[in-house]
Formats: C-alpha cells, sequence, structure tokens
C-alpha cells in the first residue's frame, strides 16, 4: 500500500507540473487521500493551489466544508460518522443530482468546466485501483477527480459522537440549511438558452433555487455549426439539443416565450407567448417574480440601419437561417437552369455575395465554396462558368480579429479559389436586384446584381435589453454593464452574460462576444449561485458577497477558422499559429468533443462521415 500512495504521489505531481506547464490542460487531474479528512483536506488544498485556483474560492466543494458545516448545523451530532461522511462527500459532488445512487463506487460529475469528476467508494483498496486506472489517463484522459474520504478509521478509534444520524438525514440538514435562509428558496429566472443560459442552468446546483427558463426557443443551438449547416454539410437537427432534455430529473421549469419586458424596480418580467397559433386568437402573456434575474438573451443582428438588408438578406444566427440559406442556394441553381435564361441572368442568379469578413462570413464563404465546386457543379455542369462569390468587407482585411498570417492566408486562398475578396467597400443600400457598395476611400460607387445575399456583420442589442438599459441609466451603451462578478451596474439582484453584457472594471478590458466567453461566463455564474446560497446560511449579507468570491476570469483556449477545402486556421494562446489539413482535423476534435451531448456529437460525426462518403445534400427542402 505504501509503494502504492508513492506512485500515486509521483503521478500526481506530475498531472500538476503538466496543468501548470499547458494552460488549459486537461488532463487527468485527481486527489487522493486516504482515511482521514484532514489529509483530504491538505490534498484538495495542493490541488487547487497548483491549479491556479483559490483554495477560497473552491472550498465548497470540499468535503471539509461540508463536513464543519454539519457541524455547525442544529440538531447534528458533534461528530460526524462515515454515513454522513459518505452522504456529504457525495453530496459535495452530486449537489445537483437530487436521488445520488448508493453503490459501492459512486461517479458524478461536478461543474463541467472544472471536468472533475468524484469518485467514493467504500473500499480502500479498490478506490486505490481506481485512482491509478484514473492517473493513467484510461479513462479517455477526460479530468478525473478523485476524492477518497473516509472517517471510518475515527468512528472506530471511539472518538466518535453518538448515534450517527442516517445519510439521508443528512442530507435533508445540509439541504434545507443551503437554502435561503429560513423560508422558501430564491426564484432564479434565466432568460435564454443560448450557450450562456444553457452553461449556466447545466452547472447550476437547482436543489438551491427554485429555477424558471424562459425563452423563445426550445433547444440550445450549436452556433459554430450554422455555417455547416447551411452549406448541408451538418443537419439541422444535429446541432441543436432540447432544452428540456438538459433541464430533465431537475429542480427547474422551462416556459417557450419571449421576455418583453424587464421592470427592475418591481423584479418582475413580463413574457408573451412566441406560438404560431394563438390561443383563442390571443398572445397569452404572464408576468413572473423573480429575486435574482440572469439575462442571457444574446444579441440581434446588425444591419447599422441599412435600406434593403432586412427585406431582402439571409442572416446567419438562428437554425432557421441556416436552413433557409441551404434551400436558396439549391433554389438558385435550379432556377437558372430553366430555359430562356440568357448567360448574363444566369450570372447574376449564381452571384452569391457575403456580407462581413469576420470569422463567420468567411466560413460560411468558404464552405459555400465547397459546396458548390464539390457538389452542385457535378450536378449542374452548364453552370460552372456562371458562379460567383463575393465577400464584402469593410475593413482592410478579412478575419481582421485574428493574426495577420492567417488573415493573409486567408485572401490568398480565397483569390486562389475565385472568391472575390472586396476590401475597404461598405454597403450602402441593398435593392431586390442589386447591392449597393461605396468605397471607403475615393467614395466611388458600384452596384453589383445578386442572387442572394448573406448578411453577417456583427451583433445589435436586442430590444428588451435596450429597454433596461433605458432604465438603468445605461441607455447610450449598447450592451449591459456588469461588474467583475457579472452583476449589472445600478440593477440589484440582476446578472447579465453573453453577448448581450459586457465586464467594465477599471481595466477595461472588452471580451470578445464569443461561445467561449459565453460558456464561460455561464458556469462562474452558476458556481457563485451555488455558493451564494450557502453563505447565506452562515448570516454574510449579499451585499458582501463579492468579497466571497473571485471575479470573473476569462481564460482564452484559442479560436478556429475554418477556410474550406479542409484547410483550416487555428490561432493557440502563447502566439501560435497553425494552418492546414492537420488543423482542420484538430477543428473536427474539438468541435466534436464540444458537442453538449453524446446525441449531438454522435450525429455530427455521422453527418461529417455522410459528407466525405455520398458529399453534401442537394434537395431543396
Ligand atoms: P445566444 O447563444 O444567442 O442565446 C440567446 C438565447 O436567448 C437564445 O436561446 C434565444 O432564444 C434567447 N432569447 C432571445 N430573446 C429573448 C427574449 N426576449 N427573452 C428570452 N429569451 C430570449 N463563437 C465562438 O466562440 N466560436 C465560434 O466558432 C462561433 N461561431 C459562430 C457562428 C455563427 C454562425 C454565429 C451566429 C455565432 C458564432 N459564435 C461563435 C458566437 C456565439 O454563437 C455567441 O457568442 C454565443 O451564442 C453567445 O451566447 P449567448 O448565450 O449570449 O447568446
Ligand atoms: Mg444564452
Amino acid at each position: 500500500m505504501a509503494m502504492m500512495r508513492s506512485v500515486l504521489r509521483n503521478a500526481l505531481r506530475f498531472c500538476l507540473q503538466q496543468q501548470q506547464q499547458h494552460e488549459g490542460f486537461r488532463g487527468f487531474n485527481f486527489v487522493a487521500s486516504s482515511r482521514d479528512l484532514e489529509s483530504s483536506r491538505t490534498c484538495l488544498k495542493n490541488w487547487f493551489g497548483a491549479a491556479g485556483t483559490s483554495w477560497r474560492q473552491q472550498r465548497n466543494f470540499s468535503v471539509r466544508r461540508l463536513y464543519d458545516h454539519l457541524h455547525r448545523a442544529p440538531n447534528v451530532p458533534a461528530r460526524a460518522g462515515r454515513d454522513e461522511i459518505r452522504g456529504l462527500a457525495e453530496l459535495a459532488a452530486s449537489r445537483s443530482t437530487h436521488a445520488a445512487s448508493r453503490g459501492q463506487a459512486h461517479w458524478t460529475q461536478l461543474p463541467r468546466s472544472m471536468m472533475h469528476g468524484m469518485l467514493w467508494c467504500g473500499n480502500e483498496r479498490v478506490s486505490y485501483l481506481l485512482a491509478a486506472v484514473a492517473a493513467t489517463g484510461f479513462l479517455g484522459g477526460a479530468g478525473l477527480f478523485v476524492v477518497l474520504a473516509d472517517a471510518g478509521q475515527r468512528e472506530e478509534q471511539g472518538t466518535s459522537r453518538p448515534a450517527a444520524a442516517a445519510s439521508g438525514e443528512v442530507e435533508e440538514v445540509v439541504r434545507s440549511s443551503v437554502g435561503t435562509g429560513p423560508g422558501r428558496k430564491k426564484k432564479v429566472v434565466v432568460l435564454g438558452t443560448g450557450w450562456a443560459g444553457t452553461s449556466f442552468l447545466k452547472n447550476l446546483d437547482s436543489s438551491l433555487y427554485d429555477v424558471i427558463v424562459v425563452a423563445p426557443r426550445n433547444c440550445f443551438v450549436f452556433t459554430p455549426l450554422l455555417p455547416s449547416v447551411a452549406s448541408g454539410v451538418v443537419e439541422a437537427r444535429s446541432v441543436t439539443q432540447p432544452i428540456r432534455r438538459i433541464i430533465r430529473k431537475r429542480n427547474i421549469e422551462f416556459y417557450q416565450s419571449e421576455c418583453v419586458r424587464i421592470d427592475a424596480k418591481s423584479k418582475q418580467i413580463l413574457c408573451n407567448d412566441v406560438s404560431e397559433r394563438k390561443w383563442q386568437g390571443k398572445d397569452v402573456e404572464f408576468t413572473l417574480d423573480y429575486d435574482l434575474l440572469v439575462v442571457a438573451v444574446g444579441a440581434t443582428n446588425n444591419t447599422f440601419g441599412t435600406k434593403g438588408v432586412q427585406e431582402y438578406c439571409h442572416f446567419l444566427k438562428e437554425i432557421e437561417d441556416a436552413e433557409k440559406i441551404r434551400e436558396s442556394v439549391v433554389e438558385r441553381f435550379e432556377t437558372a437552369s430553366l430555359p430562356n435564361f440568357s448567360s448574363e441572368d444566369r450570372s447574376k442568379l449564381l452571384h452569391f455575395v457575403v456580407v462581413g469578413g469576420g470569422p463567420t462570413g468567411v466560413e460560411y464563404a468558404a464552405e459555400l465554396h465547397d459546396l458548390i465546386h464539390d457538389d452542385l457543379c457535378r450536378l449542374y455542369p452548364h453552370l460552372k462558368q456562371d458562379v460567383t462569390i463575393t465577400v464584402v468587407q469593410s475593413g482592410d482585411h478579412i478575419l481582421n480579429s485574428f493574426d495577420r498570417r492567417i488573415s493573409e492566408y486567408a485572401e490568398k486562398k480565397f483569390s486562389r479559389d475565385g472568391v472575390d475578396v472586396k476590401r475597404g467597400w461598405r454597403v450602402s443600400e441593398i435593392t431586390d436586384e442589386n447591392v449597393c457598395l461605396k468605397l471607403k476611400k475615393t467614395g466611388e460607387l458600384v452596384q453589383l446584381p445578386y442572387g442572394m445575399v448573406v448578411w453577417s456583420t456583427g451583433i445589435a442589442t436586442r430590444p428588451v435589453v435596450a429597454d433596461l438599459m433605458a432604465q438603468i441609466g445605461q441607455a447610450d451603451r449598447k450592451v449591459l454593464a456588469t461588474d467583475a462578478w457579472l452583476h449589472v451596474h445600478n440593477c440589484e439582484g440582476v446578472y447579465a452574460l453573453g453577448d448581450c453584457a459586457s465586464v467594465v472594471d477599471s481595466q477595461l478590458k472588452s471580451m470578445p462576444a464569443t461561445a467561449q466567453v459565453a460558456a464561460q461566463q455561464g458556469a462562474y455564474l452558476a458556481r457563485c449561485f451555488n455558493k451564494l446560497a450557502q453563505e447565506y446560511t452562515t448570516n454574510i449579507k449579499p451585499e458582501d458577497h463579492h468579497h466571497q468570491l473571485d471575479p470573473f476570469f476569462y481564460r482564452h483556449l484559442g479560436q478556429f477558422a475554418p477556410l474550406g477545402g479542409e484547410i483550416a486556421a487555428a490561432e493557440i494562446p502563447g502566439d501560435w499559429v497553425s494552418i492546414g489539413h492537420s488543423t482542420q482535423w484538430l477543428w473536427y476534435s474539438v468541435y466534436a468533443s464540444m458537442q453538449v451531448s453524446w446525441r449531438t456529437r454522435v450525429l455530427v460525426v455521422f453527418d461529417w462521415a455522410k459528407k466525405f462518403i455520398f458529399g453534401r445534400d442537394s434537395s431543396s427542402m
């Protein structure tokens, strides 16, 4: 046993070194600790310390904390025994799963962002064996967080208190006391089922609050794959996950409706039914009260007030948009194949314009190029010479948020592929036949006849958010300003995250409007909420909570830009740039692993495989 321990200790040290050397390393993490709580605690402390997270921040996950808590709670014997510790250890890890199964070995997950799990095992030998397995990364290299806490020894030594409460009771005590003090649980209303909202829900311990989710869309959409949906590589269903699957068996309600107004003073929101068929011919309206409101409604498309955009352009933001774009491309090819069209008409019909040279616009242009050249040109060979793709970018370069090497490469690749990139041009108007462009430098005007335009130039404020900002004196802003704890300035009980918010602090650093930021904020806020609910019991006033919690810290893990032709570019922190086929494979594996469920993961991988074997689908439906 001693030898095994030393092997484990060395393995742990190795993991910690790895963790420190590679930011974002998600290898195997584990804490193994034997028999007594004190050493469990030290072990946890060392681990969190080395992983760069403060012990203070994480202590609510520690067995020790719950152990302490138990001692302070009324009606509980002075010392905890094996059963309580087991109950508490389980609770510490599975605070969202109500009915934790009590097997020999018990496995649940802590918030996903931490990528830890917990393993409880009654038998010490089996525990060590499992820890060793975890240490070798055998279980898929997923981060494992193994706590083996066993108070059995103390009990055996006769230091234990009389009559151990059954672990069910313990759970009850802890649960009732971690609510929001005496009385009812706080009511949390979450607006949005996008990246931020979903990540918040997945990480929240819903047993601590009464949670209601409101969103006009009853599913989560994996937005980074929308360009692939728009080009027919991936099916729409493969990138969506019903929100009811995510909240199933948890104390969370979902209402499919749109929040139309947030009343910050009376702490109420007004919601409107979004169903197509109105109940008795009318909208169903209702109000909800909240104690804590999580605003994660994302943003809308920014048209910069350009005339004709709403009428004639496609957006690429929602799943329906992507499906419409796919249909419309195929439809243009069918129309252009009809008799009586001149070559001029055909080239007009088959002129595809993408406005916006950011990551989404570029990715879609690349996917569109592949769709046309790999698949449609084979099926419509007579139209090959009539097709053009144009990307309009108002800045000097496409992909200007990326490293210069990537944007240069992308421009070269597009020019090789025959995709026309118009840099420094601004769209002044869209008519039913033409895109009107103005060269920013000289003011020169041109009109481009088009068949289809996809508009992808960034994001704008949703009306409901703009209305809230007007109420709280932020009317001059584009997104809700929050402090570093994601709490909206001048607005008690309201938190905002994702694309509709931005952290404004003394350093004035701005975070990009990406899924990565939204997901990290969601997970962070859930951890704060989990912790806050516990802090209320120790009579800390809610106002003080800032001092209890570390501020939000964004960890940038890099970004991808797929450029078509099975080539992708990636930018990884530390001035790393990688471009090529291997990066595309990296892209495949990262996006497969980022899926929210096994269902969507399998579907997406199947879709990719299907594309390689059968090509993209070109039926117009
Ligand atoms: P969203 O994910 O947009 O979710 C908003 C939610 O709020 C939705 O559920 C919506 O239905 C709901 N809602 C809207 N109005 C209301 C209302 N009035 N009341 C209640 N609920 C409401 N980011 C990356 O990091 N990497 C990428 O590769 C990437 N690719 C992208 C590709 C495309 C095509 C797009 C459009 C975006 C991409 N992004 C990417 C950006 C990323 O999708 C956003 O940053 C992210 O979705 C923001 O998350 P969010 O939760 O704030 O908003
Ligand atoms: Mg959201």
